[in-house]
């Protein structure tokens, strides 16, 4: 590395996941490993048409510096569609416009830690969030995690435990990585144990409106009396994430320190993507094209599970997801996702091995697999071969 690098870039040095990854991206790979939505379901051409519009009606307007906290009337409707899919009761004063969520996970670190601060998270979670919050030099506390959510007396000891816990961050529907869903009991046990705690909540949501099956549990946000919990939303699995459109909401006061923080990022989101944005919702029916994402992703669900029913061994677990875009499996301790990546690589099929989700290392015997950018006959073939290498690694 070098020398004169901050020290925080030890962090950021090239992971060894990422010369494996960069394998995975071959098109002759069948690859399970990315997180992306399916690009043929963007609506593209509803978007040549909005963005012609766009600048013919608002180009002085949509191609300007705008405010920080974003576009207006886009954030009264994401207030709207928050309050109906989270039941939360928010205003747009509770919303702000950011360039993905992943700048929400960056700025709230740099927001709450310090150098060495705690913080709490599920046990595995999302890859990216710790490499937002990696910039901060934080120490990572793995909350015990099962088939329901964080295990509660687990929580309660980490929190009895960590005196510089800062931040708990969470992913109670279909979590990346896992494709697991928080319980209605276990979401009002946290809550119920948080709040006892001065300590932030961050809820991250990307997935919930990608539902298949069953009811939606309350959101953590929906029980919060006290202000401490913030959510993460974005458009980039429910539309497009090129645009990089998403939204942090919580209380005005923190809303006014996050924005200081935003506006030395990148001042605003961009002004055309949030006029193009709040065209679409204006002018289409997005729960229209929620409800085409859900029927497509649940069928790609449905051929994965069913052909790992199939073509895994026994001894391999893995979740069966209510929704959202990933399973996890599990296999005997004596196999390493890494060194299986590498066998699948032989066969052409690519997955992310499961280690790198766990801030404090171990449990390489696991993998994510992501089942919304590939067509049902490239998921069989795909989990057919990859059963076989799993076979061969037994
Ligand atoms: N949080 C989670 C849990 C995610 O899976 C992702 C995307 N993979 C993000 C945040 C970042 O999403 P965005 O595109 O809005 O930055």
């Amino acid at each position: 590395m070098n020398p004169k690098f901050a020290r925080r870039m030890i962090r950021f040095q090239e992971s060894d996941l990422t010369p494996i990854l960069r394998l995975a991206a071959n098109p002759e790979v069948i690859s399970f490993a990315g997180g992306l939505p399916a690009p043929e379901l963007f609506p593209v051409e509803a978007m040549k048409k909005i963005a012609v519009r766009v600048l013919d009606e608002h180009g002085k307007r949509a191609l300007q510096y705008s405010s920080t906290e974003g576009h207006l009337p886009l954030r009264e409707k994401i207030a709207a569609r928050t309050n109906r899919n989270l039941k939360t009761s928010l205003k747009a004063e509770n919303i702000v416009v950011t360039t993905g969520s992943q700048q929400s996970l960056d700025i709230l670190a740099k927001m709450y830690i310090d150098d060495g601060d705690c913080i709490l998270c599920e046990s595995p979670t999302y890859l990216g969030a710790l490499s937002a919050f990696n910039a901060c030099q934080p120490s990572y506390r793995e909350v015990d995690t099962d088939g329901e959510g964080m295990v509660i007396a687990d929580l309660e000891k980490a929190l009895a435990e960590e005196k510089r816990a800062k931040l708990i961050y969470v992913i109670p529907d279909f979590q990346n990585p896992s494709g697991k869903t928080w319980s209605l009991e276990r979401r009002k046990a946290f809550m119920e144990t948080v709040s006892k705690h001065d300590i932030l909540v961050v809820e991250d949501n990307p997935y919930g409106e990608l539902r298949f099956e069953g009811t939606t549990p309350p959101s953590l946000k929906s029980m919060d009396t006290k202000g401490q919990v913030v959510v993460l939303g974005t458009f980039s699995k429910i539309f497009c994430p090129g645009l990089r459109v998403a939204w942090v909401c919580g209380e005005p006061a923190f809303l006014e320190s996050f924005c200081n923080l935003k506006q030395a990022a990148d001042l605003h989101t961009s002004t055309l993507s949030q006029y193009e944005i709040d065209a679409f919702l204006s002018e289409h029916d997005i729960e229209d094209h929620v409800r085409t994402l859900v029927s497509v992703y649940r069928e790609r669900r449905d051929i994965m599970i069913r052909t790992m029913d199939e073509a895994f061994p026994s001894e391999v677990t893995f979740t069966r997801p209510e929704g959202g875009l990933f399973t996890w499996a599990e296999m005997p301790e004596k196999v390493s996702g890494r060194d299986l990546f590498m066998k699948a690589l032989e066969k052409k099929v690519a997955f992310v091995p499961g280690g790198a989700f766990y801030p404090n290392g171990g449990h390489e015997n696991t993998m994510r697999l992501n089942y919304s950018n590939m067509p049902p006959e490239k998921i069989v073939e795909g989990i057919r071969r990859l059963g076989e290498a799993l076979r061969e690694a037994l």
